[in-house]
């Protein structure tokens, strides 16, 4: 079978708003999303009242700051002391599909239609096509995943073959009789499925039909992405989801960032504060989706993103998120500045000469100092140290120093980030 090209097209108009088109689209939605909660008696209902206000104050995008932002460990509180799900279900328990139960614990209920998580839009994006066979390998018990990404294919015309986690010799089996040209799962079990083939004599490329692959719950290394690419003739691309939520943003052919999808409004927040940062700045993604039957008004993720709104040449108009930094509680705050570990990870990745580095933060006086402490791998160019302080202020977007370590003097475990300031 032929498929529609996987590198073009666009699924849905709305991905192709303006700017303005968008901001009224969301708002519109989010009015309703706001009264609907507050009449079912939600908590966004004690909230509101407690704060004095009403549900026509929270109209614009903008008046979303008036509102605190409830974190997964809110929402599991919420759910023991109001069980099963904390008061935020607006439809009797009855008219659900499916209730799931994810870490924490949190019990994640499934409203009735189709494409409750909002995947289709996401898998066209990254690749999947009408026609595809495709083996899903996330967990089908308890947590969502699995469901979540089995609606997307089947809306999206393809389909599924459920065989979730592990059995690597039986996917390959699987993958192999039924033509399967899809893989659904983490980048790192692709590429033990790929490696099981060749060990039972099969040429991946030649042998299996795989075309594409929607890689999650684990870092991509660009350079893997290029092997399952160059290799072995597979599409890889990512997308961004929670088990609460479900889909927020999604690659596109580009792959300079995910789109992120019409019906959720992401606000990128200081998380101290609770307040919106502007545009490039790194934050806590924070969401609020078109989500009647549950829900959840600035439901704060832990992930760390930023969101640019530069064009994209294919054609989306949705900002997009750069990328997952990593998680909130990682972060320490240097000049205002959030800091993270895989910032750090970004300018090693740059230099091949270091062998590891450890980011100091100190205070001598009144101001917070950086230093990159580096152990290098062997003898290194002239120039070099200044060429890593220009990879300090790009990726961290601060002034740091460079100060090179004899070998072994970081030890074999350290912390990446190394704050040393004292505030007493
Ligand atoms: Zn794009």
């Amino acid at each position: 079978m032929v498929f529609e090209d996987r590198n073009k097209g666009i699924l849905s108009n709305q991905e192709l708003m303006s700017a303005e088109d968008r901001k009224k689209y969301q708002e519109d939605f989010l009015k309703e999303i706001i009264k609907h909660a507050y009449v079912a008696g939600t908590p966004l209902k004690k909230t509101i009242d407690s704060l004095g206000l009403s549900p026509a104050d929270i109209g614009s995008i903008e008046d979303l700051q008036k509102l605190p932002i409830t974190k997964k460990k809110d929402l599991s509180e919420a759910q023991k002391s109001r069980p099963p799900f904390g008061g935020f279900l607006t439809v009797p328990t009855r008219d659900l599909a499916r209730i799931h139960q994810s870490p924490g614990p949190i019990y994640d209920p499934v409203g009735n239609v189709p494409d409750y998580w909002r995947w289709k839009t996401a898998l066209y994006s990254v690749g999947f096509r009408a026609g595809d066979i495709v083996v899903n390998t996330f967990a089908y018990h308890l947590t969502p995943a699995g469901h979540m990404f089995e609606e997307g294919i089947v809306e999206l015309g393809g389909v599924i073959v459920p065989t979730g986690v592990g059995n690597t010799e039986t996917q390959v089996d699987i993958i192999k009789v039924l033509e399967v040209t899809g893989f659904i799962g983490t980048p790192s079990f692709l590429m033990a499925i790929l490696k099981k083939a060749e060990d039972v004599d099969l040429k991946p490329r030649k042998d299996l039909k795989l075309e594409v692959a929607f890689l999650a719950a684990e870092m991509l290394p660009e350079s893997m992405r290029r092997r399952f690419l160059e290799e072995y003739g597979i599409i890889g691309r990512q997308a961004y989801g929670t088990a609460d939520v479900g889909c927020v943003s999604y690659e596109c052919p580009e792959m300079n960032g995910m789109h992120i999808h019409h019906d959720v409004i992401v606000e990128i927040v200081d998380p101290d504060t609770g307040l919106a940062l502007p545009e490039g700045e790194p934050g806590e993604v924070v969401v609020t989706c078109n989500n009647k039957i549950y829900p959840l008004v600035r439901f704060g993720t832990g992930d760390l993103s930023s969101i640019t709104t530069a064009t994209c040449s294919c054609g989306r108009k949705s900002p997009r998120l750069t990328r997952i930094m990593g998680r909130v509680d990682q972060v320490t705050k240097v000049k205002g500045m959030f800091v993270h570990p895989s910032q750090v990870q970004k300018v090693v990745e740059a230099h091949p000469e270091i062998a590891k580095a450890r980011l100091v933060v100190e205070r001598p006086g009144d101001q917070d100092l950086m230093k990159l402490e580096i152990e290098l791998k062997g003898a290194v160019a002239e120039g070099f140290v200044s060429k890593v302080e220009a990879t300090i202020r790009d990726s961290i977007k601060l002034k740091g120093s460079v100060s090179i370590l004899e070998p072994g003097a970081l030890g074999g475990e350290h912390k990446i980030i190394d704050d040393r300031r004292k505030w007493d």
